[in-house]
This record gives C-alpha cells, structure tokens and sequence, in this order.
C-alpha cells in the first residue's frame, strides 16, 4: 500500500506543531484559537482543508495532542513510541477513507467532518508513523544544544543529524570553537 502522501508534509507538519511550543523558554506560538487556524494554512498538503473556525477549546485539544505528539520523540524505544502514536491513532479517529480528489483514487485517514484536533491529530500521527515505519526510530530526535529542545525527524542519509535546525548547528559550533579557543 502506498502511504508516501503521509511521508514528507504531514511529518513537518508533525514536527512544526511540536515545536509550536518552545519548552526550554516556554515560547507559545498558538497563543489564540486563530493560530490553529494559521498553522492548518501554512501547512497545506495533498488533503481538504476545511475553513474551520477553531475555538477556545480546539486551541486546548490541539496543544494536548502537541504534548502527546512530543512523547513519540521523547519515548525510549520504538515499542513506547508506537503505542503513543496508535493511542492518537484510535483517538484521532484516523480512518482509511478513499479519496478520488486527486490524479487517482488514494487513502487519507483525516476527516472534514471531525474537529481541528482530530483532523491535525490524525495526519500528524500517520506521518509520523510512517516515518517510523520507513526510518526506524532512530530518526527521531531531539535537538541536542543545550538551548533548545526542538524536535525533528532525520532524513539524512547516515542518520547523522544532531539539532533540529541548520540555526542550532551554527550556535552550537560556534560555541564549541569558542570553548576549544579558550581551553587553547
Ligand atoms: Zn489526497
Ligand atoms: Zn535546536
């Protein structure tokens, strides 16, 4: 079965929602209900994108399902990371539906007719279980400069990748070329 419309936008889309909190500074990027809105807009994809108007309480529900979506990265073993990821599945109602919208019939597991959460909860959750079904979970990772706790998903091709963004790689080494300048 082809699922390669979950593997690229849904799991930025899963990474960027993450990282809509900043949990070392505590940096809030969905302050107000109209966020969600934005960020279903900056992250449009091969889906519907139905003109919801969230409300207090979707802004409440999509930040709950950040935080579960943080412990897919945070988890210790691929096993822990799947049992989060089909917990959000069930709850997210992600129901294979055939959808004829594009050049040939194709599989989405988001509905329209469920609510901003539900409909963010289930394609972040299929792409970030095909990432790991595809990557292993040794792509996923946390950010490892000591100011930042940012998650991203590894698609370099040794799984070499240390910080979630060419920013951290810079701050950090230069900050380590500052340290060996002192130590020498
Ligand atoms: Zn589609
Ligand atoms: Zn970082």
């Amino acid at each position: 079965m082809d699922f390669s419309h979950y593997s690229d936008e849904p799991v930025r889309m899963a990474v960027d929602l993450v990282n809509s909190l900043d949990v070392v500074s505590g940096q809030e990027t969905l302050e107000v209900p109209g966020d969600v809105a934005s960020f279903i807009e900056a992250h449009n994809g091969d889906w519907c994108r139905p003109g919801w108007q969230p409300g207090e309480r979707d802004l409440h529900e999509v930040r709950a399902l950040r935080s579960r979506l943080r412990q897919v990265f945070e988890a210790a073993t691929d096993e822990e990371a799947a049992a989060v990821l089909n917990d959000v599945l069930a709850d997210m109602e992600a129901v294979p539906r055939v959808s004829v919208h594009g050049t040939a019939p194709h599989l989405h597991f988001e509905s329209e007719a469920g609510s901003p959460a539900r409909y963010l909860g289930a394609i972040t959750a299929m792409g970030l279980s095909v990432a790991l079904i595809e990557g292993g979970f040794d792509r996923f990772g946390i950010c490892h400069s000591s100011t930042c706790e940012d998650v991203f998903v590894d698609v370099s091709r040794n799984h070499s990748r240390l910080h979630c963004s060419d920013r951290c790689t810079t701050r950090e080494n230069v900050a380590a070329h500052r340290a060996r300048r002192r130590a020498g």
